[in-house]
C-alpha cells in the first residue's frame, strides 16, 4: 500500500512582528535586508523575545486541528549551517521531553478518511536565497534576510494519505481553514509550502522537498509513486532519501542522504524558558474561535435553505462568506449567495482582483432587493456587478449609466412581442401545441431587449399574443 505522510509550512502572516524581535512578520513590502535587526540576525548578545500572539495564533491552529495543546512548551536549537539561517541554528520545537510543541496528536477527516496529525510546531522562518541566473550554473548566489525569524508554524501529518488526489484535497481543506481561522492568507506567494514522504509497499521511505505550490506537490507525489513502482517491478531497491523536486522538468531528483534528527544536534534553547500556558488563556482562545467552515455550510443550509453545493463554495472561503455574512437578511440570503457564487466568483478569481475590488455589502443587498423587485433581471444584475466591481458606483447610479431598467412597460413590451411573433411563425405554431416550447419565444424577447424584459411578464403577454 503506497503511504504518504506531509509536513506543511505556513507563515502566520496576520501577525505584526517576527517570531524573536520587533521586525516586521509581512517582510513582503520591504526592500532587501531592510527588514532586519540583531536578534533575527543571531548577532552575538542577542537575545530572542517571544512574541505571544504567535503563540496564541499557533494555538488556535491547533485546536482547529483537534490537536491536544500542553500547558507548558518549550524551544529547541536545530544546528545546521546553511546561508539563508544567520544563527547557524533554527529556534524550532521537538518532542523529546514529552509533548512540548505547540500542538500534539489531532485528526481532520475529509470524508470518510481520517487524517492523523503527528504534532504542531511553531518556528523561524529562515532567509530567501535568491540565485541569479539557471540553477544548474549560478555564478552568484544572493541571500535576503528580511523573512528570517518570521513565524512559521509546521504540521506534521501520519502517513495516512493513499494517493496524491487525497493529498491534494486535504492542502485545500487545511488552506482554508487557516484563511478562516484569521491566521494566514494562504493566497500569498511562499505562505504555504509542504514536504512529502512517500513509500510503497516494501520499500523505504523517500522525502520530497522544494516543492513550490500545491498543484507541484500532487505532481511531484505522483512521480515519486511511479519511480519506485518502476524500481519494485524491477527488483531494484528503493533506498531511504531526500529528493528534490525539480520543477522546470517536473521530476524528483536525489540530493543527498536524508538526515537524522541526531545530525541536527537538538538541544533546549537555553534563551527562552520554558513557557507555561494558562489554562484560561485556552479557554478564552476556545470560546473565540471563528465559526468552522462546516458549521457555517450547515447553517447556510438549514436556515437560509440554500442548496448544499451553493453552501459549500461560499462557506469555504473567507472572503467571499464575510461578504455574505455583511450582506444577507433572511429574505435576501438565497439571492444574495447566488450572486456571489455564480457571477462574483467568476469576476473576482484571483488575489490581485480581489484587492481591486470595490463591492461591498451594500451593493449586494441592492443588487438582490432590485432583481426581487423585478427593476432589473438576473441578467442586468450580473451587467451592473461588472461595472460596480470596477468602479464602486452605486446600484442606482449604475442602472442609469448603462440602462439596465426592466422593461415592465406593457405597451412597449408587447410591440417588441408582436415583432418576434411576426419573425418566428414557425416557433409561433409549435408553441400553440406544445406550450413548453414557449421559452425560445421568451428567448427571443430577451434577445431584442438586451435581456431587460421582465421575464414574467414577458411570458404573460406572449401567451395572451399568441393565442
Ligand atoms: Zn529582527
Amino acid at each position: 500500500m503506497t503511504k504518504i505522510g506531509l509536513e506543511i509550512h505556513c507563515q502566520l502572516t496576520n501577525l505584526e512582528s517576527k517570531l524573536f524581535c520587533s521586525c516586521k512578520a509581512n517582510y513582503r513590502e520591504f526592500e532587501i535586508n531592510e527588514n532586519i535587526c540583531p536578534i533575527c540576525m543571531g548577532l552575538p548578545g542577542s537575545l530572542p523575545r517571544l512574541n505571544q500572539e504567535a503563540v496564541k495564533k499557533a494555538t488556535i491552529i491547533a485546536m482547529a486541528l483537534n490537536c491536544t495543546t500542553p500547558d507548558k512548551i518549550a524551544f529547541f536549537r536545530k544546528n545546521y549551517f546553511y546561508p539563508d539561517l544567520p544563527k547557524n541554528f533554527q529556534i524550532t520545537q521537538l518532542n523529546i521531553y514529552g509533548d512540548t510543541s505547540i500542538g500534539g496528536t489531532g485528526s481532520v477527516t475529509i470524508g470518510d478518511k481520517k487524517i492523523r496529525i503527528t504534532r504542531i510546531q511553531l518556528e523561524e522562518d529562515p532567509g530567501r536565497l535568491i540565485y541569479e541566473g539557471s540553477s544548474s550554473k549560478n555564478l552568484i548566489t544572493l541571500v535576503d534576510y528580511n523573512r528570517a525569524g518570521t513565524p512559521l508554524v509546521e504540521i506534521v501529518t501520519e502517513p495516512d494519505f493513499e494517493s496524491p488526489k487525497q493529498v491534494r484535497k486535504f492542502l485545500n481543506i487545511l488552506s482554508d481553514l487557516l484563511e478562516n481561522l484569521g491566521v494566514s492568507d494562504p493566497s500569498l506567494d511562499g505562505a504555504m509550502r509542504a514536504d512529502a514522504n512517500v513509500s510503497i509497499e516494501g520499500g523505504k521511505k523517500v522525502e520530497i522537498k522544494n516543492i513550490g505550490s500545491f498543484h507541484d506537490l500532487e505532481k511531484a507525489v505522483h512521480f515519486e509513486i511511479t519511480r519506485q513502482e518502476s524500481l519494485h517491478s524491477r527488483d531494484i531497491q528503493i533506498i531511504q532519501e531526500t529528493r528534490h523536486w525539480d520543477d522546470k522538468r517536473k521530476i524528483t531528483v536525489s540530493s543527498r542522504s536524508k538526515e537524522e534528527d541526531l545530525d541536527y544536534r537538538y538541544f533546549l534553547e537555553g534563551d527562552i524558558p520554558w513557557i507555561i500556558i494558562d489554562p484560561e488563556i485556552q479557554k478564552e482562545l476556545k470560546s473565540k474561535m471563528p465559526e468552522s467552515i462546516s458549521s457555517k455550510k450547515e447553517r447556510y443550509i438549514s436556515k437560509f435553505n440554500i442548496p448544499a453545493q451553493v453552501a459549500d463554495v461560499l462557506s469555504s472561503d473567507k472572503f467571499y462568506s464575510d461578504l455574505f455574512e455583511e450582506s444577507h437578511t433572511k429574505d435576501n440570503a438565497k439571492e444574495i449567495a447566488n450572486i456571489i457564487t455564480t457571477d462574483l466568483m467568476g469576476l473576482v478569481d484571483t488575489r490581485e482582483k480581489r484587492e481591486e475590488s470595490k463591492i461591498t455589502a451594500t451593493h449586494l443587498r441592492d443588487l438582490s432587493d432590485s432583481i426581487q423587485s423585478g427593476k432589473i433581471s438576473r441578467n442586468s444584475a450580473k451587467n451592473a456587478l461588472y461595472e460596480i466591481v470596477k468602479t464602486g458606483k452605486d446600484l442606482s447610479q449604475v442602472i442609469s449609466k448603462l440602462d439596465l431598467g426592466n422593461v415592465s412597460n406593457e405597451s412597449e413590451l408587447s410591440e417588441i412581442i408582436q415583432e418576434v411573433i411576426s419573425e418566428e411563425p414557425q416557433a409561433v405554431k409549435e408553441a400553440k401545441s406544445n406550450p413548453q416550447t414557449i421559452n425560445y419565444l421568451v428567448g427571443k424577447v430577451m434577445q431584442k431587449t438586451k435581456g431587460k424584459a421582465d421575464p414574467k411578464l414577458t411570458l404573460d403577454l406572449l401567451k395572451k399574443q399568441i393565442e
